[in-house]
């Protein structure tokens, strides 16, 4: 009787429902995390969200070992991986998290349990997250999310029985061949006790000011928890993370600024789950807009010297081109320039939604299908549900780095420009330009109040001659967040999702 406990996107022993009842058995366990190969092909996939992975697999393996039991990494398909274990081992269960992904991952989940059947193996899967599967009310997920958050947390199992017979361990795999390299000199580090050291600075300290410092790129790195890769990979729990947060948050001595501060921070971990339930919902997602009729807003083929010139940070709009090359280097930017550099793309570059989402998800560490799918299509006015946010690449870069200190940061070529004409450097004279440099620095890719205008007219006349109140109405239903019941017909064309789901509920259009 050998139990197989999957590891996906949960890589931690503190909270974890199928390793705690595996354990709970006492009959052998195998702790299994399987290198997917054909997953690493898929074009949203990286090698630096490989390398927290990897990192995050020591970690776990080192965890699992204190517990008697190592971490057994294998390569190819999980359902190859499970013919092998059940010759050697004689496979009886398998436990694991549910896992809301791509299309690659549902059709592998489909033919693990398809698998499990047919070979009288016992298949388990817990929720981690706020996420219901076959969900068939909107309007009761609020509550089932709350219910899941405050259920108390599971121990790490103090021991885990160990299976006789071959386990390879983590040392086996090397440095897998088919992960492009991916040049990220600044990534974070994976692991539970990374996670969790991050989780402790950020109440204590760094949590103080949050909501009034996380749009900036200058303030963001070190307000912002930076948890989202640790989320995302379930090195630390969703609702751990939530517990800890409420308790500091509800603690006497806590001050009220900082338990405002808690309580945003804590209405982002519910939009985490908010947006994943959208994918779980409607798994096309990954690939046409969410509202149907939507996806027909732009045809024939991409301008691809805009693309290039967005993919490598080179529009000649300096806070949009410093925000591309600092997560280049990092892996990660704030909510605020991630919607920009997105909403950048498909408005004044007037590019179509999917290869600039496929870019940006590579250049994640944290990349989560079910929020950058969501996120990515509501920057690009796909939803039908939310206001149109169309950026202005100059009033941002005043108001969020008003000095351009994160703008000489990240472009040498503007190393010496005043603060005053940092914004606007296809303004400077020739004189100006001898003076303080700039001369290699872009040109901009167009005029950008121009097409902003010209994107607004045109996502305008499309919704009103092909957007039908039905599709909106069936959006709205599916996908809308709750404060109260969802009204159908005219009436919901004035209900928009409520403004917690953008995330910047600041700003107005064309800021
Ligand atoms: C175009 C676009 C794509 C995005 N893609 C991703 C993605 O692939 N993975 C990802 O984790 N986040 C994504 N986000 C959401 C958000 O930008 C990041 O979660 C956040 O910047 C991560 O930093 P943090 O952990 O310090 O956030 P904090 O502000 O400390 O928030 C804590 C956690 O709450 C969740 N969260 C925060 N903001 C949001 C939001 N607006 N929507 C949903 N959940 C949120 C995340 O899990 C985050 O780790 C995207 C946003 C946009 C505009």
């Amino acid at each position: 009787m050998t139990t197989v406990v999957w590891f996906k996107r949960d890589l931690r022993t503190r909270d974890h429902a199928p390793l705690a009842a595996a354990a709970s058995l006492g009959e052998p366990v195998i702790p299994l995390y399987v290198i997917e190969e054909d997953y690493w092909q898929l074009p949203d996939t990286s090698g630096r969200q490989w390398g927290f992975i990897r990192a995050s697999l020591e970690d776990l393996d080192r965890q699992l070992r204190k517990a008697g039991s190592g971490l057994l990494v294998m390569r190819g398909s999980m359902t190859g991986a499970l013919k092998q274990l059940q010759a050697s081992h004689g496979v009886t269960r398998l436990f694991c998290h549910q896992e809301t992904g791509g299309q690659w991952t549902f059709d592998r989940d489909k033919a693990v349990v398809g698998w499990c059947a047919e070979n009288q193996v016992e298949f388990r899967e817990w929720s981690q997250f706020g996420v219901v599967r076959r969900l068939k009310n909107r309007n009761v997920w609020d509550k089932a999310w709350t219910e899941l958050m405050r259920q108390p947390l599971l121990e790490a199992p103090g021991v885990i029985p160990k299976a006789c017979g071959p386990q390879s361990g983590v040392g086996g795999y090397g440095s897998p061949a088919f992960v492009f390299p991916d040049n990220c000199p600044d990534r974070q580090t994976g692991g539970s006790a990374r996670g969790e050291k991050l989780l402790a600075s950020f109440l204590e300290r760094r949590c103080v000011g949050y909501q009034y410092n996380i749009s900036s790129p200058n303030t963001a790195p070190r307000a912002c928890s930076r948890l989202s890769p640790h989320i995302a990979y379930g090195t630390v729990s969703l609702r751990d993370i939530y517990q800890q947060a409420k308790t500091t948050g509800n603690h006497r001595n806590t001050l009220p600024r900082k338990k405002k501060s808690l309580t945003s921070f804590r209405s982002r971990l519910h939009w985490h789950c908010h947006f994943i339930q959208k994918l779980e919902d409607e798994p096309a997602l990954e690939f046409r807009a969410m509202h149907r009729e939507m996806e027909a807003l732009k045809t024939g083929p991409d301008d691809t010297e805009r693309l290039q010139r967005w993919q490598e940070g080179q529009t000649g709009w300096p806070l949009v081109d410093a925000s591309m090359r600092a997560l280049k280097h990092s892996g990660w930017i704030n909510f605020r320039m991630r919607a920009m550099l997105m909403a950048i793309a498909s408005y004044q570059l007037w590019l179509h939604w999917r290869d600039p989402a496929l870019h940006l998800a590579r250049l994640f560490t944290d990349f989560e299908p079910g929020i950058h799918y969501s996120q990515t299509q509501m920057q690009s006015g796909l939803t039908g549900i939310n206001a149109l946010r169309i950026y202005n690449p100059v009033l941002q870069s005043q108001k969020l780095d008003p000095e351009g200190e994160f703008i000489r940061r990240w472009l040498p070529e503007l190393a010496g420009v005043p603060g005053d004409m940092i914004h606007t450097p296809w303004l400077m004279t020739p004189t100006q330009k001898e003076r303080y440099g700039g001369n290699t620095y872009a040109s901009p890719v167009c005029d950008h109040e121009q097409a902003a205008r010209l994107a607004r007219k045109a996502v305008g006349d499309f919704r009103k001659q092909h957007v039908s109140q039905r599709e909106t109405d069936r959006v709205l239903q599916r996908h809308g967040s709750r404060k109260g019941p969802v009204q159908k017909g005219p009436k919901a064309a004035g209900q928009r999702e409520s403004r917690d789901d953008t995330g910047n509920s600041q700003l107005s259009l064309f800021e």
